[in-house]
């Protein structure tokens, strides 16, 4: 610790540089002792961030012995999974094994009690032991180790009925439907970048409700033929689905000026790749909205694209936590079969049990 009295933020576990909060830090430090505040967990598996995980994988050629020593050697150095190129980290699922004195008089769990966390691993204390297994294609890494959240932190427990992967991955982008669900209103055109993605699937069918019969909502991404892809179209969770390169800021205003003249009025970035703020910006009317979900985002390409091209437009930084986030996103799926069926088969492990029955 750094000396400081223990605080509901978690200063106290900042180390490098002094002042740092937990989330800019270089190191936290992360030993395993609970402090009067603290929830200390046994962390069971990482759903890393797919910006990080994907930055990750191409650093280490797509090898998964260099992955996983890259993953250990990252979490080793900081205390924290962070992931010094893409800034991001992603969320852990784990068993709670104490809390603090404090907190316990508050807190909604309790030893034993099995969470995962809704706060970024980037601000959460880390030490593990081991990587035990790597799903190369969603970013799960099985692992043993220990995390602590602080007073401030959110967590949910599991749900019962979903399994626990699938879970997870839904909470990682839980801010995104939930952020959807507020921006989009009846009539209006949606166009979602990365549309065949976790966060992107789920932001098409929030925004398909949302819209309603008079509204339109066009998903993009490079290949129409991928499972998540096929579902939005069989489903109807797009009206057109666009197979463009995102980086591609000219094919994408007029991929979409073909099917909607008058552009989108919000535009949800869900991409898992750097440089695709301009197209954001060109697929939006006058007046319109991006909301920048992706983790690849440069706010001086953002900002600087928009003045460059003369577009007024809001654009949000995509917030990681709505208030009722978890719930929107699991109500998302828990009301579309066909999804919750998508993201089962998909994320859902077959080494990863529902959550025992809530005691
Ligand atoms: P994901 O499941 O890996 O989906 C990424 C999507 O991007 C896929 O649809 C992928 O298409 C698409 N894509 C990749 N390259 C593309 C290109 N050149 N053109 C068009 N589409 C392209 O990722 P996710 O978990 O939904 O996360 C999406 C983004 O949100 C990431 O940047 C992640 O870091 C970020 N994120 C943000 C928060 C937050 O709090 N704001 C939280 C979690 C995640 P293919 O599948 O066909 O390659």
């Amino acid at each position: 610790m750094n000396g400081r009295a223990p605080d509901a933020l978690g200063s106290h576990r900042v180390l490098q540089p002094p002042g740092a909060m937990p989330q800019t830090a270089w190191i936290l430090d992360a030993t395993p002792e609970v402090r009067s505040n603290e929830i200390l967990c046994e962390v069971e598996a990482l759903n890393i961030d797919s910006a990080s995980f994907r930055q990750i994988v191409e650093a280490s050629d797509g090898d998964e012995q260099r992955v996983t020593e890259r993953i250990l050697a990252l979490v080793a150095e900081r205390g924290k999974h962070h992931n010094p190129i893409t800034g991001s980290g992603g969320m852990f699922l784990g068993r709670v094994s104490a809390v603090g004195d404090e907190l316990a008089r508050t807190a909604s769990v309790r030893p034993g009690d099995r969470i995962a966390s809704l706060v970024s691993l980037t601000l959460t204390p880390l030490r593990l032991e081991a990587v035990e297994r790597i799903d190369m294609t969603t970013g799960r890494v099985w692992v043993r180790g220990t995390a602590i959240l602080f007073a401030s932190g959110i967590y949910a427990k599991l749900p019962d009925d979903l399994p626990d992967d699938v879970a997870l991955a839904v909470f990682d982008v839980a801010g995104a439907p939930a952020q959807v669900r507020r921006l989009v209103r009846p009539g209006q055109t949606v166009v979602v970048l990365g549309a065949d993605g976790k966060s992107g699937i789920l932001s098409c069918a929030q925004a398909k409700e949302r819209a309603g019969p008079g509204g339109r909502v066009i998903g993009i991404a490079p290949d129409p033929a991928t499972p998540g892809a096929r579902l939005l179209i069989d489903q109807g969770y797009v009206d057109a689905f666009l197979a463009v390169d995102a980086r591609d800021a000219l094919a994408v205003r007029d991929a979409v000026a073909e099917v909607a003249p008058e552009l989108a009025d919000v535009v949800v970035n869900c991409v898992n790749v750097p440089g695709t703020e301009l197209s954001s910006v060109l697929a939006t009317k006058e007046d319109g909205t991006v909301y920048f979900f992706s983790m690849s985002t440069s706010f001086t390409a953002a900002a600087l694209g928009a003045e460059g091209v003369g577009k007024d437009v809001t654009m949000i930084v995509g917030n990681g936590y709505a208030k009722g986030h978890a719930e929107t996103a699991l109500a998302t799926l828990r009301e579309r079969p066909p999804l919750l069926a998508y993201f089962t088969g998909r994320y859902g492990s077959p080494l990863s049990p529902a959550s025992p029955p809530a005691s």
